[in-house]
């Protein structure tokens, strides 16, 4: 949540600031500011709002001089957006500029101490006690200060730290929230992560808890809180740096839809080889597994939507209990898990707070766990046991569509890979499954190319006030992720039912014109899913369905889109598209601000 950004060197900081704000602004973006030192004194521009209104406050960061800054692009947790609690955050006498991404959780013991001493506070949020503190402990020495300033932090962060005396350093730490480091020549750089930095280097350091890095202009060095130096591995980003552009796109969702069957071919190619699913990644021989008696699967948002669709998978091919759990609820309901349980993380972007906690309960409980993650290097990456990436490169939309492709499409790998080693899957099947799987970017292609239609149905239905999916089986799954990704993106209400469940209670909500989205492409209960859209039909609702094309009699049921036949394992990958493309359509007739809407921000690095 939130991005940070922060430059030295020798070039003016300031546009710098503003293009890596502009990067990092799908982590946050109901405020933004920067703070350069112009040699004498620390210099605050901050607003409430976009970047593109820092911008033009400060002329695209021209205005303010000063060749070592700190910038944040805000995800309001503590106080509302507004100027005055808009990051970065001064010190009482204006000496230390902070920003920070995280929860400050002992903030009002600490502030309440602080104001006991008479410091006085401007705003409403947890990071200013940061500052405040910065000066109350402040002898001369910045590091020996910052230590002092950590020892008495509780909860999480990433830090940028620059002091008016100090106009040649800079000091970034971390605890649980992500930062890197970026080294250039003449210049370093840091940054809440690697999108802000790539048009200026490659290089980066990926900091640990704890670690300090001083940023000078002509170097960086990496302490730990006993002031001894750590000498850290260089990472270098193979990411193009296009890749976290438009590249002519309106918006990054619709080019990350566009580019799924990459996606999906980059993340299943290198592991089939010659007709086998192979994972060096995971660490278990046969025997291991065999040993587990259940698969638990945490994750959050569509990551937990790929999860309920694992567990109708894993279930059938692998014959094994699946739980498919939020992360957020796991660890509070003392989970039966133990060293007999194989746990699945997701996570694009490695540092969802809820899914690093809940992996850290089931570590403890003895779990084995297998992340699967889009994020090289992040921290449930390297914290899980094994990882499995996905190679989608960087997801910037907020609302997720090629990473949750891709985290489908290691779970159909693992379907396969641990079915194999259990002999749950035969011979034959599997020979199938695997050449499906193969063809599968080509299918997504094809669904791809019918995006007209779907603007079509998207413009009968824009108007909407409350929308419903119903499914079965998988179907019921996917029926969670096209909703959620209408109300992330459209703001129009809708929900996802289980649609045998739906005459249970719901279905007192159709009326005359109610929009209901059936998926009907789970080959077993088509007469069944048939049934539950003539209840809602009969009870008014305007029916859009979504099938397989060898069930052309399902045009009668209502507006019918067909997507190719492939096995039921693989439907998913091809029905989520024109959910995807439906929400992008309906969100674009409704002008809203498809990339970043409302109170969201991807990367939730908050619990
Ligand atoms: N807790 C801080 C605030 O509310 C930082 C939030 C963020 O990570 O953007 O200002």
């Amino acid at each position: 949540m939130c991005g940070i950004v922060g430059y030295i060197g020798f070039e003016q900081a300031g546009p710098f600031l503003l293009d890596g704000l502009q990067a990092l602004e799908y982590r946050g973006y109901d405020s933004a500011g920067i703070c350069l030192n112009d040699g004498s004194k620390l210099i605050v521009k901050k607003a409430k709002g976009k970047v593109f209104d820092l911008r033009t406050l400060t002329h695209d960061g021209h205005d303010t001089k000063g060749t070592v800054g700190i910038g944040h692009t805000r995800w309001a947790t503590h106080g509302e957006p507004s100027d005055v609690n808009a990051h970065p955050h001064l010190s009482e006498s204006g000496r230390f500029a902070v920003v920070h991404n995280g929860i400050i959780e002992n903030y009002q013991q600490l502030k309440n101490y602080l104001t006991a001493k008479g410091v006085v506070f401007r705003s409403m949020t947890d990071t200013e006690v940061i500052a405040q503190l910065m000066e109350y402990y402040y002898k001369g020495d910045l590091i020996e200060t910052v230590i002092r300033v950590l020892e008495k932090l509780d909860g999480s962060y990433a830090l940028g730290v620059i002091s008016q005396e100090n106009p040649d350093e800079i000091i970034a730490v971390r605890k649980e929230s992500p930062l890197i480091i970026g080294l250039g020549e003449n210049e370093n750089f840091l940054a809440s992560d690697v999108t802000a930095i790539l048009s200026k280097t490659r290089t980066i350091y990926r900091m640990e808890n704890d670690e300090i890095a001083i940023l000078g202009r002509e170097g960086v060095k990496i302490i730990n809180t006993d002031k001894e130096e750590i000498h850290k591995e260089i990472e270098t980003i193979d990411w193009d740096v296009n890749a976290a552009q438009k590249g002519g796109y309106e918006h990054f969702m619709f080019k990350e839809i566009m580019e799924q069957p990459k996606a999906i071919s980059d993340t299943i190619a290198p592991r089939i080889k010659n007709g086998r699913v192979v994972l060096d990644e995971v660490n278990l021989s046969a025997e291991e597994l065999k040993q587990f008696n259940k698969i638990n699967i945490l994750a959050c948002g569509s990551a937990y939507h790929v999860g309920v669709v694992a567990k109708y998978i894993f279930e059938k091919m692998l014959r094994i209990p699946v739980e498919a759990d939020l992360a957020s609820e796991f660890r509070y309901r003392d989970p039966i898990v133990n060293e007999k349980t194989l746990t699945i993380v997701i996570s694009q972007s490695g540092e969802t707070a809820d899914t690093k906690e809940a992996m850290k309960e089931a570590q403890r409980r003895g779990s084995h766990v297998i992340s699967i993650v889009n994020v090289v290097g992040s921290s449930i990456a390297v914290e899980s046991d094994d990882v499995i990436y996905t190679w989608a490169g960087p997801e910037i939309a907020v609302a997720t569509t090629k990473a949750y492709s891709t985290q489908l499409a290691v779970v159909y790998l693992l379907a396969l890979y641990f079915g194999d080693m259990l002999g749950t899957v035969v011979p034959d099947e599997y020979k199938a499954l695997v050449q499906e799987l193969e063809d599968l970017p080509n299918k997504i292609e094809t669904v791809l190319e019918n995006k007209e239609r779907i603007q079509y149905l998207a413009s009968k239905l824009f108007n909407s006030k409350d929308v419903f999916f119903i499914g079965r089986n998988i179907d019921y799954a996917l029926s969670l992720e096209g909703s959620l990704k209408l109300k992330e993106i459209s703001y129009i209400h809708s929900e996802a039912y289980a649609a045998g469940e739906l005459k249970h209670g719901t279905i007192s909500l159709i009326e005359e014109g109610t929009p209901v989205i059936a998926l009907a492409t789970h080959e077993e209960l088509i007469a069944k899913i048939v049934s539950n859209i003539e209840e809602v039909k009969t009870r008014g609702a305007q029916v859009m369905c979504i099938a397989c094309d060898n069930h052309k009699e399902l045009e009668r049921v209502g507006e019918t889109i067909f997507i190719p036949r492939v096995c039921d394992m693989l439907l998913p990958s091809l029905a989520v598209i024109p959910l995807q493309l439906f929400a992008y359509y309906v969100a674009s007739l409704k002008g809203c601000d498809i990339d970043q809407p409302r109170n969201l921000a991807k990367s939730v690095t908050v619990e």
